[in-house]
């Protein structure tokens, strides 16, 4: 299996992916659209945080499933814990050293089709 480091921009972060991915994904929901992300998915024992874990930042949204993680320092986002795939993580392909995203297909998922928690109150 293919391991990459993974790093943000600042450094602070950095981590690993054991991955062999058949596609990278794009979502539309409102956050993703918003921060231009291209991500894999990975099972979540294929990721392992080496470093800066007292600057891994958090965000959540609405129904509080998915955490959006990016550095404290610099603010890139470089994984989240996936909504759908909660044993998942959806990791920045751009943070990934030496992975080349062009010969892989790309899917753009229906995230903002996904319910939001106000539709459901
Ligand atoms: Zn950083």
């Amino acid at each position: 299996m293919p391991r990459y480091a993974g790093a943000c921009h600042c450094g602070t972060l950095r981590f690993e992916v054991e991955a062999d991915p058949v596609e990278t994904t794009s979502c539309d929901c409102s956050l993703c659209a918003m921060r231009n992300a291209v991500m894999i998915q990975v099972p979540q024992a294929a990721l392992r945080l080496l470093a800066g874990e007292d600057l891994l930042a958090t965000y959540v949204w609405n129904t509080g499933v998915a955490r959006h993680h990016f550095c404290g320092r610099c603010g890139v986002y470089v994984f989240h814990r996936k909504r759908a795939a909660p044993d998942s993580f959806g990791v920045n392909v751009f943070c990934l050293r030496d992975f080349d995203p062009a010969p892989l297909p790309h899917r753009r998922t229906d995230g903002a089709g996904m319910s939001l928690l106000e539709a459901r109150l």
